[in-house]
Order: structure tokens, then C-alpha cells, then sequence
């Protein structure tokens, strides 16, 4: 059973990172500063990092919390007598809630926001930059979501679902695809678009500390926080300066990515 629904995350994850690989080549909303083969090698090796640590020490742990908290009837979506779809969709909804104010507080709280940053300094925005989490943060999410499925009690295949659909929208609102405006304005009434997300990684601070949404886009409407860039007469966005105001060249070296949480100047020390 798990062997299976392993192989079934891989192949979904493998499978939307083909097809928008695919689709960034034919309708780029950007052109590339950096060779694309590079960005891929390099953000790739940051997943298979990621994913020998991560397995080991949080994902199996964290199905087997998960199906602890299960069995043992706990959270409110027991207390309610929440099943089959309607706790699914309810599960997806409050995991996705979580996951909106844990992304605004990485933004808020410094110590977060050096693992974070990690991810905000590509220099250029595309699906390989969905891969691009230092494990740290990694980490620190993990202990935060277990807390949270012990509030809420998700069944194990909601979680399944969820882990599964927020691979493919990450993938998704990181692409840079150029969507044809009027299914872009239609996308965005419920789910996260590129150019919601592009917003969100330009380097001017008032444009990305906002739009913290992943799966589901109105969350920031509801919770104030949405600020778009405004999209110019070519459809593009007017301000697509993508990254952080500083280290602006170091988005593909590994020393400095991994290294970004505890260099001096995010410690708040002179350099
Ligand atoms: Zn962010």
C-alpha cells in the first residue's frame, strides 16, 4: 500500500514537472538570463538533497503521526463526524489555511524568514524554482503541520490528496508560462496563477510581502493580503525584477544557498 502510493507521488510529481517543463519551452512568459539545463541541474540536485533528509527524518514520521492521529480519533474533523468527500474537501481547505498563515509568518518572523529566503533568492522564477526549500525549512513546517493535523485530524488519504495537489499547484504558479489573460483571470477566482505567484517573488518588498497563498488564491483577499503587480499593456508584469534586493548573483551556487540562514548579515551581524 505504501510502496504504492509512493510510486504514485513520484509519478505525479515527475509527470507535472514534464508537462510544465514542456509548456514554459512553447509559452514562456519570460525569457531566460540563465541557461535553463543549468537551472534544472542545479535545483534538481537541491531536491534530491532535500529528499534523502526529508524522507528519512520527516515524511515517515510524519505518515506515521498521521495515521496515529487517525486511529486514534483525534481533531476537530473527528469531533464533527466529518467523511468520505466532505471531509476530504474540508481537509484540503484547513491544510491549505495552515498553510497560508505559516507562509505569512515566514515572511514575518526573521529566524523563518532566513530558511525562506533561501527559496526568494532565485534571481528568475520557474517550475524548478518549486524545488528550491532549504531543509531547514523544510523542518521547521514539518513540526508546525503536525501540530496542526493533530488540531484538525485529517484522514491519511486526505493528506495523500493534499501532498499531491500542492506538489502539482507549486509547480504550476512557479512555471513561467505565458496563460492567455482570460483563463488567468478565471484561474485566479480559486486557485493560485503564475502571475499571482510571480508577484509574490518580484524583489520590491511591497509587492512580495503579500499574495502568501498556495493552492487556494482567496485566502489573501480574505485575510488582506493580496498586492499584484499590475500587468502592463504586453500582458506581462510591470515589475518583474524576480528575487531579493541583495545577493542578486548567487542564485545557483549551492554553498550559498545552503549557507543563506546563517550568513552573518540574516544573524543581524555587520558582514
Ligand atoms: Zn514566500
Amino acid at each position: 500500500m505504501e510502496l504504492n502510493l509512493d510510486s504514485g507521488r513520484l509519478v505525479v510529481f515527475l509527470g507535472g514537472i514534464s508537462f510544465f517543463l514542456l509548456i514554459e519551452s512553447l509559452f514562456p512568459a519570460r525569457s531566460w538570463k540563465e541557461s535553463r539545463i543549468k537551472r534544472l541541474f542545479f535545483h534538481s540536485s537541491v531536491a534530491v538533497f532535500n529528499s534523502f533528509l526529508v524522507r528519512v527524518l520527516i515524511y515517515v514520521p510524519f505518515l506515521m503521526w498521521t495515521v496515529y492521529v487517525e486511529q486514534q480519533g483525534w481533531g476537530v474533523s473527528r469531533w464533527l463526524g466529518l467523511n468520505g468527500w466532505l471531509e476530504i474537501i474540508m481537509s484540503l481547505l484547513m491544510l491549505d489555511l495552515f498553510d497560508y498563515f505559516w507562509h505569512r509568518v515566514n515572511h514575518r518572523i526573521p529566524f523563518l524568514w532566513r530558511f525562506h529566503k533561501a527559496h526568494h533568492a532565485d534571481n528568475e522564477m520557474d517550475v524548478t524554482t518549486a524545488l528550491r526549500f532549504h531543509p531547514g525549512e523544510l523542518f521547521l513546517s514539518s513540526f508546525a503541520k503536525a501540530l496542526w493535523v493533530l488540531v484538525w485530524g485529517p484522514t491519511a488519504i486526505a493528506w495523500f490528496i493534499f501532498e499531491g495537489l500542492i506538489s502539482l499547484c507549486a509547480q504550476f504558479h512557479h512555471s513561467n508560462m505565458d496563460l492567455p489573460a482570460p483563463i488567468e483571470r478565471f484561474l485566479l477566482h480559486i486557485i493560485v496563477t503564475p502571475s499571482f505567484h510571480t508577484s509574490h517573488h518580484v524583489v520590491d518588498r511591497q509587492y512580495g510581502d503579500a499574495n502568501f497563498s498556495t493552492i487556494f488564491s482567496f485566502w489573501d483577499p480574505i485575510f488582506r493580503s493580496y498586492n499584484q503587480v499590475p500587468r502592463g499593456p504586453d500582458g506581462q508584469l510591470e515589475k518583474d525584477a524576480i528575487g531579493l534586493p541583495e545577493a542578486r548573483d548567487l542564485s545557483l551556487s549551492f554553498i550559498a544557498w545552503f549557507s543563506e540562514p546563517f550568513h552573518r548579515r540574516n544573524m543581524g551581524l555587520p558582514d
